[in-house]
């Protein structure tokens, strides 16, 4: 048996750390799904889910990963051949326009540049031209999880309602629900996709639709062939707190002490902590002399910081030295990003010290793999987590 002594450091944008409570909500006895006692935890999530999406209508849980959101969202919504528009903010943009490819609909992918966020005004200037609106539906990721950008989803409502076009709005919140503010009421959100494994703190295996009138109201045109993700079969039952299938009911109990753990903390709180951690990451980078995959910090992700090595360094060995020497588990690069970029997940259960403590990992790691950078970055973060942004500010 090998055992390595201390904490595991998982800083990874997902799965996240679990808290002990969670985890042992989870280890609790399974119980029989078409009992009385989990009717009640039924009820409770699915009332307890609206308030993390901020949303008065129904939250649809899948026992599936966040993938199987995304597929639940177009299924219910669309019809073979329907036009999606979609903007290439990096891979999970792009897995999810293949995917509506693969189900018979027609993606018109917007090109990006996996630096940035959703350009509100492409998006504006293609919909304002489709006067036929063909286009069925605008899907987006809200939080690029691996570029570390974060895109302004109430602007792409305004630029729908500036156009008058009718398109459904889809969104996908997988790593930025519980996190940082999402409203998918206030923001006119029709179908929002989520995770369990990020800013929830659970276990990796529920997939969430948010749900508006205008998309149930979608659902019943909609003609692609779907089965398990219907939404009409899984919202009758839930109407009594139950499921038309076996739910993933550890999972469940796991469910309704992360809602209960998020409100004890105050969503505001939350968003504020993920910001200070984000902000302090950034900080630790410039300080480094490394660049950041956001161009524009204005849209950099609260959740995930990726981070561009210098030309001819590999990321993946840095990260296999700091996982090594520190057991600091960091994100590597996807698709063209692999072995160019890291990325640094500051999502779900940390604290302003855990995150001192994983920038001084990858600062430790700089130095022992020969990174080129300008040492004392970790100190410049830690000045950020104790608030000291304004007399930093001052002094740079
Ligand atoms: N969308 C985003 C933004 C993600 O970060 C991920 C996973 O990291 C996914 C979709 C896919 O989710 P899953 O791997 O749970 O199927």
């Amino acid at each position: 048996m090998s055992h390595k002594p201390g904490r595991p450091f998982l800083h990874i944008p997902g799965p996240t750390n679990v808290p002990l409570p969670i985890l042992a909500a989870t280890a609790r006895p399974t119980i029989d799904h078409r009992s009385a006692e989990f009717g009640r935890l039924g009820r409770e999530v699915l009332a307890g889910i609206r308030t993390i999406f901020k949303t008065r209508n129904p939250v649809l849980i899948y026992a599936a990963s966040g993938t199987a959101g995304w597929e639940a969202a177009l299924l219910n919504t669309l019809s073979p051949g329907d036009r999606v528009l979609m903007y290439e903010t990096g891979q999970f943009a792009t897995l999810w326009a293949r995917m509506a490819r693969k189900l018979g609909l027609e993606p018109e992918f917007l090109k990006g540049d996996w630096r940035s966020a959703v350009d509100v005004a492409a998006i504006e200037a293609r919909l304002a031209e489709d006067r036929a609106h063909a286009v069925k539906a605008v899907c987006i990721v809200h939080n690029e999880t691996a570029t570390g950008t974060l895109s302004d989803v109430a602007g792409v409502r305004a630029a729908l309602d500036r156009t008058g076009h009718p398109a459904l709005l889809m969104v996908d919140t997988i790593s930025s629900l519980a996190s940082t503010d999402y409203r998918h009421d206030e923001w006119g959100v029709d179908v929002t996709v989520g995770g369990s494994q990020k800013g929830l703190m659970l276990p990796p295996g529920l997939a969430f639709n948010a749900v508006s009138d205008k998309a149930l109201a979608a659902a019943k045109q909609a003609r692609l062939a779907r089965a398990y993700f219907d939404w009409e079969d899984m919202l009758a039952i839930n109407e009594t707190g139950y499921f038309p299938t076996t739910p993933a009911v550890n999972l469940l109990f796991g469910l309704k002490v992360a809602i209960e753990t998020l409100h004890a903390e105050g969503l505001d709180a939350v968003f504020a902590r993920h910001a200070r951690a984000a902000a302090a990451t950034r900080r630790a980078v410039r300080h480094w002399g490394l660049e950041l995959q956001c161009r524009d910090e204005a849209q950099a992700s609260p959740t995930v910081t990726a981070v561009r090595m210098p030309d001819g360094v590999s990321a993946d060995a840095f990260r296999a030295e700091v996982l090594e020497r520190f057991n600091l588990t960091l994100g590597g690069g996807l698709g063209p990003l692999a072995d160019r970029v890291f990325r640094i997940g500051h999502i779900g259960d940390f604290n302003d010290l855990t995150i001192a403590a994983v920038l001084s990992g990858v600062e430790m790691g700089l130095r022992l793999a020969g990174v080129p950078h300008r040492a004392g970055g970790a100190d410049a973060a830690q000045r950020v987590l104790a608030g000291e942004t304004e007399m930093l500010r001052a002094a740079e």
